[in-house]
């Protein structure tokens, strides 16, 4: 028995990175994934590669800044499986490096739109289907950026704090219809996300440098924590973000 047997759940770019090993260990635990992120060909690989594994994956194409990719992709949910039980709402991204206050206006925009509106209206999409099932579980992927900003970071930083502030908003509000809404906070984590952090040795070390355990993440130890979260086994457990971050500081 795995402990999401039943359990249908939907993740946002999880055609690689951490997004992807998520989904991959949601399914290893039982649940039923819908795969998803804006390129057909990569949606279509990583189908592939999960099926190959005798998991129980669909996909479908999410720009999730996009409203009607956001309906297909709820709609792919129920259609294919019959609902939805779990949403991990882990797309963002980050169009600038520089300090904050340089920040180009159609940069900040963009991450404001991505990370933290379409993860919001993605939200409101999916809670009448939990609503539904008379429970559920969403998970958003934020950032240790936003407990404590990077440098070169700012508005990204301050776009995962948005999602802090929605985690416990949210999980407050929903409550009342059993629908729990916690965070996990990534440190570093080797995904191409981060390649160009990785890819030059000094921005690396002093990277590394901050984290007890000297060394990046891998997408794979980012994945339990949220099928956890998922689970029944967290049931009492809403309204939090777990750090998963090599030991470096966040908050107390
Ligand atoms: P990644 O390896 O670069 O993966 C990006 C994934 O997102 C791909 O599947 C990509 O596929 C998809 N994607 C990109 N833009 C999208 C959009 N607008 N709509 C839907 N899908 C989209 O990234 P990652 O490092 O795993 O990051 C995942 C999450 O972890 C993000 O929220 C990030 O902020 C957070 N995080 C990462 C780190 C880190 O060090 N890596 C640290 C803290 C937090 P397509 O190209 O096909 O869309």
């Amino acid at each position: 028995m795995g402990k999401l047997d039943g359990k249908v759940a939907i993740v946002t770019a999880s055609t690689e990175g951490i997004g992807y090993a998520i989904a991959r260990k949601l399914a290893q635990d039982g649940a039923k994934v819908v795969i998803s992120s804006r390129k057909q060909i990569n949606v279509d690989r990583a189908v592939e590669n999960l099926k190959n594994e005798d998991l129980s994956v669909c996909g479908v194409v999410c720009h999730v800044g996009n409203a009607d990719h956001r309906r297909a992709l709820v709609a792919k949910a129920v259609s294919e499986f019959g609902g939805v039980d779990i949403l991990v709402s882990n797309a963002a991204v980050n169009p600038y490096f520089g300090p904050f206050i340089h920040t180009p206006e159609r940069a900040f925009d963009k991450i404001m739109e991505i990370n933290v509106k379409a993860a919001f209206m993605l939200i409101k999409e999916v809670v009448p289907y939990l609503e539904e099932r008379g429970q559920g579980s969403i998970t958003m992927v934020t950032s240790i950026a936003g407990y404590s900003p990077s440098s070169v970071l700012g508005a990204y930083s301050v776009s995962k704090t948005a999602l802090l502030g929605m985690t416990k908003a949210l999980s407050t509000e929903l409550a009342p219809s059993n629908i729990r809404v916690n965070a996990v906070a990534p440190g570093l984590i080797k995904t191409r996300f981060s390649e160009a952090l990785r890819s030059s040795p000094a921005a690396l070390k002093t990277a590394t440098d901050g984290i007890p355990m000297n060394r990046p993440g891998e997408p794979e130890e980012c994945a339990g924590i949220v099928s956890f979260l998922s689970s029944h086994e967290a049931s009492f457990i809403s309204g939090e973000t777990i750090v998963v971050a090599g030991g470096s500081q966040s908050r107390l």
